[in-house]
């Protein structure tokens, strides 16, 4: 069941199957990737192991790659610290181990001249990923760029601290925070976004605006990179591996502005099981999309 649902969104269950995918993506269509092994829920340091050595061994192959041209287009890596702790934040933890298992990645991936992208999750997490983002800003890893989340009210305060010259990846977020911390109308949130990506073009940061809804994109062009007059090399636009956007994606394409898909894999099908809830729970519809397409190809 798993494997027939994740077959769109997740690239297979190997990190050869996720570089065919960024290399097919980047050859025949002039899109980037982000790399994205799912492991979450980690219950043993045998896993936190698995999961840090198969990163090592994604900065190899997409630096030892020869498909990909510039380095904007060669595909970054994304990453949970809660992947590398059997001592979760949300489950009350320490996060033992994350810090130092994210920092071990980075400083390979800078030797190698791979970018990175800590993803950001639930608002437990927050206060500590972006403590390590300051952490290795502050060692000098300029390859690496954080997740800001505009459904949480703390947002705005945590942009205006950030690093300086961190790339960004704005989002409105997957996690279903309270209101206490965060507002629960979507128009809100997107409209955050375009608020969000003003101020960052405006110190100087690497936007990467990441959302499907194609008006909000479209804004973002319009309303926010065009008047800032910034480079085509200062911002990408990101989308999820499996959500049906050809047609955006083309118009991106001919107006010469980067876009990025988010291409997870997994090492064994259960570890999908986290992220296509997610995905199911923000979009129920994706049952139906995945049965029709099922139904099509038979
Ligand atoms: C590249 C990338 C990285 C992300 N990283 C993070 C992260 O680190 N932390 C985090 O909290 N969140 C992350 N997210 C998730 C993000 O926060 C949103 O939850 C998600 O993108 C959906 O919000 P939206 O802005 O696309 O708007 P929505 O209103 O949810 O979606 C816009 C439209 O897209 C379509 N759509 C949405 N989902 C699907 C689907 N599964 N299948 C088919 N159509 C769909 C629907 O038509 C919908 O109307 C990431 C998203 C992207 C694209």
């Amino acid at each position: 069941m798993v494997r027939f649902f994740a077959r769109p969104y997740v690239a297979g269950d190997s990190l050869a199957k996720a570089m065919e995918v960024a290399a097919g993506l980047h050859v025949e269509r002039g899109i980037a990737s982000t790399l994205d092994l799912l492991a979450e829920g980690i219950r043993d340091q045998e896993t936190v192991e698995r999961n840090v050595a198969t990163y090592l061994a994604m900065v190899d192959a997409v630096a030892s790659d020869r498909r990909f041209d510039g380095a904007l287009d060669r595909p970054t890596l994304s990453l949970k610290p809660s992947s590398y702790t059997t001592s979760p934040l949300d489950l009350g933890g320490d996060a033992r181990g994350a810090a130092q298992a994210v920092t071990r990645i980075v400083e390979r991936a800078a030797e190698r001249g791979v970018r990175v992208t800590v993803d950001m999750e639930s608002r437990h997490w927050t206060d500590f990923t972006i403590g390590l983002l300051g952490g290795l800003a502050a060692a000098g890893h300029r390859h690496v760029g954080g997740v800001f989340q505009t459904r949480l009210n703390r947002t705005e305060l945590d942009l205006d601290r950030l690093p300086p010259g961190l790339r960004v990846r704005l989002v409105i977020g997957i996690y279903d925070e309270p209101e206490s911390v965060a507002v629960r109308d979507k128009r809100v949130m997107k409209e955050r976004l375009l608020v969000a990506a003003r101020r960052l073009f405006e110190r100087g940061h690497y936007v990467e605006f990441a959302t499907h809804d194609e008006a909000y994109v479209r804004r973002f062009l319009s309303e926010v990179v065009r008047p800032a007059g910034v480079a085509a090399d200062r911002y990408e636009v990101q989308m999820l591996y499996g959500v049906p956007r050809d047609r955006l994606l083309g118009e991106l394409r001919e107006a010469g502005v980067r876009a990025r898909l988010y291409v997870p894999f997994a090492l064994g099908w259960p570890m999908a099981i986290a992220y296509l809830r997610r995905r199911l729970d923000e979009y129920p519809k994706m049952m139906f999309l995945v049965m029709r397409n099922v139904v099509r190809k038979g």
